[in-house]
């Protein structure tokens, strides 16, 4: 039963799940928890993140919105990367119904020391990297770190993302894969790009065939007028290189990034050429199938990336993964008050988030068919280009950009209820 004692928790990784989850389970005073974190400091290896009304949901939930300011993304273009063609331009009004504040694109550091800020003092331990978890049978989950150390817990968040230990510990078989799509990222002043036409007016894609440029804003105009501009370049088929399996935020030299946008638009080629050598960071795209389970030995629970490799398919993936840690709390408290167990908490945290990363990979299953489809039934490249962006861009994803964290809890609470009285 959780409660009579401390229950002692800890969460490996210190990502934006990790670090959500610490702020949400530190709230409940029967709770003991230590967040482990591999690397010697906050370190935060991206460049920009999107964060829409889903965001804005969970962290106005976490105490952590207030700090996380970025540009605005109301004014986006999308254009044929060959031509410059403007295919769609959507200017969304600022005060939107969904949340006042929009969607934005921010610095990712902007985001971790806003949840960094919520996180109570002494809950995070750095240099701590997990190499094992032993299920013991006496109860509890041995952990092992690098350093020699080991701790015995009542629960383990495996909040470790993509290439999750605690994942490949409990769910062995499971195997990621290369998916050939790479992103190589940037931030560059605005001022920089200032004299290049048609690049830091708007947030911006330029399509290709076998990748894009992704251009935006990451700072709040009015507060810092010249703040930083991302760029991102994605590249859909890029090779496998035997032995190595993880480039992840590795330096890219300026030549390896120009030879993917060789045949775009020259605007787009004298923005890749402002960036000075050495700042470009590559990140090979993995991804993995969907896990039947997201827990584990009735201990031990998988959330964030870890849980769902996608691959940052939607973009959204933080928000998920902070979302999932206040589930979490909100389903331990429940077990709590009515004297439930620890499984019956990380079965509610199944039910819950489980159908929804289910119904993700359906989405993604069923857009890859429609791409095909669509690029058959296509004209020309732009009338393809428009017909993906219709159907990709603007199709329906309001279950993850408008979910509203707090009411599919309360959803939740309202089916279990009702589930009662009919028995
Ligand atoms: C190119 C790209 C663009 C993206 N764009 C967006 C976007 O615009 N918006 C968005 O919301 N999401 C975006 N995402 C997805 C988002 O970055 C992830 O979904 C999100 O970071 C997941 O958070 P997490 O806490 O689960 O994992 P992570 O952020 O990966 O954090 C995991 C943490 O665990 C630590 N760790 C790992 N192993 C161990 C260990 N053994 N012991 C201790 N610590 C460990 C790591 O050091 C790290 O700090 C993008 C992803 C990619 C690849």
């Amino acid at each position: 039963m959780i409660g009579k004692k401390l229950t002692t928790v800890a969460i490996i990784g210190g990502g934006p799940g990790g670090l959500g989850t610490a702020i949400a389970l530190s709230e409940l005073p029967f709770l003991h928890v230590t967040l482990y974190e591999q690397n010697p400091e906050p370190r935060e290896a991206g460049a920009g993140i999107s964060l829409s009304t889903n965001a804005w949901k969970i962290l106005d939930l976490l105490g952590a919105s207030d700090g996380v300011k970025g540009g605005s993304k109301s004014n986006t273009h999308q254009r044929n990367a060959f031509t410059g063609k403007i295919l769609n331009v959507s200017k969304k009004p600022e005060n939107s119904a969904a949340d006042s504040r929009g969607a934005i694109r921010a610095r990712r550091t902007r985001l971790q020391s806003a949840l960094l800020a919520r996180v109570p003092e002494g809950v995070i331990q750095y240099n701590k990297k997990l190499v094992s978890l032993e299920n013991l049978k006496e109860g509890g989950v041995l952990l092992q770190f690098k350093d020699g150390t080991e701790v015995t817990v009542d629960l383990v968040v495996g909040a470790d993302g993509i290439r999750s230990n605690v994942r490949r510990i409990l769910f062995p078989d499971h195997q990621l894969h290369f998916t050939g799509n790479t992103a190589f990222r940037v931030l560059v002043p605005k001022s920089s790009l200032a004299h290049l036409p048609d690049i830091t007016h708007a947030t911006a894609w330029w399509w290709g065939e076998t990748g894009h440029t992704y251009f935006s804003e990451v700072d709040d105009e009015s507060e810092n007028p010249d703040g930083l501009f991302e760029i991102t370049v994605r590249s859909y088929h890029e090779p496998e290189i035997p032995g190595k399996t993880v480039a992840w935020g590795i330096p890219a030299t300026n030549e390896r990034v120009a030879s993917r946008v060789s045949e775009f638009d020259q605007r787009v080629k004298d923005a890749i050429d402002v960036v000075p050598e050495g700042q470009w960071r590559e990140f090979a795209g993995y991804a993995g199938p969907r896990l039947d389970k997201i827990t584990g030995w009735d201990k031990v629970v998988l959330i964030g990336d870890a849980s769902h490799p996608l691959s940052g398919a939607f973009g959204s993936g933080a928000t998920f993964a902070m979302e999932d840690g206040w589930i979490l709390a909100r389903a331990l408290e429940r077990s709590q008050l009515s004297s439930h167990s620890l499984p019956d908490a990380l079965e509610i945290f199944e039910q819950i988030r489980s159908p929804y990363y289910a119904r993700m990979y359906k989405h993604l299953d069923e857009a890859g068919k429609s791409i095909q489809a669509i690029k058959k039934e296509s004209k020309d490249f732009d009338e393809f280009l428009k017909a993906k962006i219709e159907h990709f861009l603007y199709g329906d994803k309001d279950f993850i950009y408008k979910n509203d964290i707090a009411k599919v809890w309360n959803d939740y609470g309202t089916a279990e209820n009702s589930d009662k009285h009919v028995d």
